[in-house]
């Protein structure tokens, strides 16, 4: 059976950027969008014949706004893909929208063309936080976007929200949230805001703004987790909820560590054992990939004892966390010391055991950083005892 692979397409186009924004997107570039899309096909092109062998079976555009790009283009692309990659019949393929760049029709359009899960970013129920970010839309944009979403017969929906905004109080919050819930999403990604270096809110936060505190966001966070379980929904990751059956496979694919590649300025692949990452700049990409020059921007070839790390940063994030025999399996290491530093996290609440297997609790998700840094220190010290006598003996560290 052939092994399955995920693929991700960056939009790097927004219509406006928003004040909390850092991820690679660009506003007032729409006339850079042919271009992009030829490249886009190019590089995908040249791509395909080294995935021979490998099934795909999710496909994640996301950005940016995708929405924004235009259904033609977003349409192209999804056929290229069927044509060239080993696409399963039954792939999880995902958009993103903002509710300002989509309507029934152009969601009909897509929805014939073979996507089938939709992600909206809405944030917030409140018209003057929206604003307050610089989102390009209001909230009745979003309702109306739900209702064109469910009319073109997109039956998995995932909303995007952020708490913790500036002025948001819990009772604001809450507000955000019932509302939402109103029009009955199968998944909610909760985000708690992050003051990202360098953006606009970085700057009004050090020009005096102020933000709801840590144990403000803390309480929205635990509040949010308690609902949403009451309303039917799992909780699948620090920041991820879903109706049973209707998690996102791609995201689940980065947190257990399968395999997915990405094309786009700043897109990120783990990719035969290799991690690389293209260039975050559209001008640079669009010329290396049409012009034949480089786009990669950093490569490596992760090691076992580094997958290792990776296994307890990114599962501990999920509520299926990680499992004892798998540790000691994939990764030939010991899991004593880590399992003593967790039974210690479950006397705090921080976590929990079921048989063989540990996950971190809501709490412990709330100060996951710190748990799960302190958990790499562990790793870290145990593999050195093990490859300290060899180095004594004059023998090479062998690779875990
Ligand atoms: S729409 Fe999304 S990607 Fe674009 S600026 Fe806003 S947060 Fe960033």
């Amino acid at each position: 059976m052939a092994e399955k692979l995920g693929i991700y397409i960056h939009i790097p186009f927004c219509r406006s950027k928003c004040d909390y924004c850092d991820f690679y997107s660009l506003a007032g570039q729409e006339g850079r969008m042919d271009d992009y899309q030829k490249a886009l096909l190019a590089h995908m092109k040249e791509t395909a014949p080294l995935t021979r062998g490998w099934q795909v079976d999710t496909v994640y555009f996301g950005g940016g706004t995708p929405s924004f790009y235009g259904e033609k283009r977003l349409r192209e692309l999804l056929r290229f893909i069927a044509k060239r990659f080993d696409l399963a019949k039954d792939a999880e393929i995902t958009v993103e929208c903002n509710p300002d760049s989509v309507d029934q029709k152009m969601l009909q359009v897509l929805r014939r063309a073979g996507f089938n899960r939709l992600s909206l970013g809405v944030q917030s129920a409140c018209d003057c936080e929206l604003q307050s970010l610089h989102r390009p839309h209001s909230y009745q944009q979003a309702v109306e976007a739900v209702k064109a979403a469910r009319a073109a017969k997109f039956q998995n929906l995932s909303l995007d929200l952020i708490y913790g905004l500036p002025g948001q109080t819990m009772e604001g919050w809450q507000n955000t949230l019932e509302q939402v819930l109103t029009l009955k999403p199968e998944h909610l990604s909760c985000y708690g805001l992050k003051v990202e270096e360098g953006t606009p809110l970085d700057y009004r936060v050090s020009r005096g703004e102020v933000l709801p505190d840590d144990d403000a966001q803390a309480d929205m966070y635990l509040w949010t987790v308690e609902r949403l379980a009451r309303e039917g929904f799992r909780q699948y990751e620090i920041s991820n909820f879903a109706r049973p059956g209707c998690q996102s496979r791609h995201n689940l694919r980065y947190w257990m560590g399968r395999p997915y590649i990405g094309f786009g300025p700043g897109a990120h692949s783990d990719f035969g054992g290799r991690r690389y990452s293209f260039v975050r700049d559209l001008e640079t990409y669009i010329s290396g990939v049409l012009g034949g020059g480089v786009v990669i921007d950093s490569s490596d070839l992760i090691p076992a004892r580094e997958r290792g790390s990776e296994y307890l940063m990114l599962r501990l994030r999920t509520t299926r966390g990680i499992e004892e025999w798998e540790y000691r399996r994939e990764f030939f290491l010991n899991f004593d010391p880590i399992e003593q530093k967790l039974e210690e996290y479950e006397r705090q609440g921080w976590a929990e055991r079921h048989d063989r297997r540990w996950n971190l609790t809501p709490k412990g998700f709330l100060v996951s950083n710190q748990l799960i840094s302190d958990l790499l220190v562990i790793q870290e010290e145990a593999t050195l005892e093990k490859t300290l006598p060899r180095l004594k003996q004059g023998m090479p560290p062998k690779e875990p």
